[in-house]
């Protein structure tokens, strides 16, 4: 029986395994090693690693967690889960069982591409999701976004800031908006091909057969739950504009005691940085909870500095 097990080692999983080996907590980790970012080199935003490659960072906390003999790591994905309080399972994909007292699910997510030929190549390079983590790549480029929700529209208002040449590609009958200034460039028939070098972007394909050269095309996807073992165990989720997440509290513990939840699996706002924390904060939280011996959510709380 292992006191934690960890589901996913991407930043939230590694981040709640450091502070659960700096707190003399055994822990396992099953990853398959598939990171959210994977399609992306660099990694941006991330104070101490700006710019740095998403393989080194990957090398550096490889190093620093195999100094804990505390934790175990397995490179393969958890394909079922069930159980409860002090008695959790769960199946590998080798077909071990594993048992623990606490579950941590920081699986991620995915991000759902819409059906357009050429995206993937793309994605990561010259499609980007996010202006917050790439807007400094952007920077005296071609750029092209594309609007598929309302909710979306702010995503002008960041890029018409500082970007002169943006196009902007209402999908699915967006209305119009006040964001969207006589300046900007609007096309309104969708994306149905990207002509790309390498996953470096050329030309935009419409569906009325005119085209636009550009250079970047920043897209919001939504995205859904890497697995579906959170449903599974019958814990809340919580659906918003991007996607559904796991329900947590302040410590981390969603709606089943015992299951704690982290990085972009629980929570709608989404990067590093907020994985790195609620990592951290997760890992914590289990950790305090192993001195309770009963189910007794509310009697644990992160420890004051
Ligand atoms: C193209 C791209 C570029 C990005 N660039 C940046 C950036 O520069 N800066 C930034 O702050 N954010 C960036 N992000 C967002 C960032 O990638 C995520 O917010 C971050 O990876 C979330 O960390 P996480 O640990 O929650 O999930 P992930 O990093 O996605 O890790 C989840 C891990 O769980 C594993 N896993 C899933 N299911 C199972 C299973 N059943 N069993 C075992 N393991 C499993 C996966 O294989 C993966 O290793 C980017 C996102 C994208 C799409």
């Amino acid at each position: 029986m292992h006191d934690i097990c960890i589901i996913g080692g991407g930043y939230a999983g590694s981040a709640a395994a450091l502070q659960l080996a700096r707190m003399r907590v055994n822990v396992l980790i099953l990853d398959q090693g598939l990171g959210r970012n994977r399609y992306s080199d660099k990694v941006h935003g991330v104070l101490g690693f700006d710019g740095a490659r998403r393989v080194e960072i990957k090398r550096q906390v490889d190093a620093q967690l195999a100094n804990y003999n505390t934790i175990i790591w397995m490179k393969q994905g958890a394909v079922a889960v069930s159980g409860s309080w002090d008695h959790f399972s769960v199946d590998c994909e080798d077909g071990q069982t594993i048992s623990s007292r606490r579950l941590i699910l920081c699986h991620g997510v995915v991000d759902l591409l819409p059906d357009i030929p050429g995206i993937q190549s793309c994605w990561g390079k010259s499609v980007l999701h996010c202006p917050q983590c790439h807007g400094d790549l952007l920077q005296g480029k071609q750029v092209a976004v594309a609007i598929a929700r309302k909710e979306q529209l702010g995503v002008i208002l960041a890029l018409q800031r500082w970007q002169a040449d943006l196009t902007v590609c209402l999908m699915d009958d967006v209305e119009d908006a006040e964001v969207i200034t006589e300046a900007t460039k609007i096309i309104r028939t969708p994306i149905v091909g990207i002509e790309h070098e390498f996953g470096l972007l050329k030309t935009l394909k419409f569906a009325d057969g005119s085209s636009l050269d550009t250079q970047f095309l920043v897209l919001g996807t939504e995205q859904r739950l890497s697995v579906n073992f959170a449903r599974q165990l019958g814990c809340t989720l919580t659906r918003t504009s991007t996607g559904e997440h796991i329900q947590v509290d302040h410590r981390w513990e969603s709606t089943i005691p015992g299951l704690f939840a982290a990085g972009d699996a629980a929570r709608a706002k989404r990067n590093i940085n907020f994985a790195l924390a609620d990592g951290y904060a997760a890992g914590a939280s289990a950790a305090l909870s192993l001195g309770h011996t009963a189910q007794a959510p509310g009697v644990f709380d992160l420890i004051e500095p």
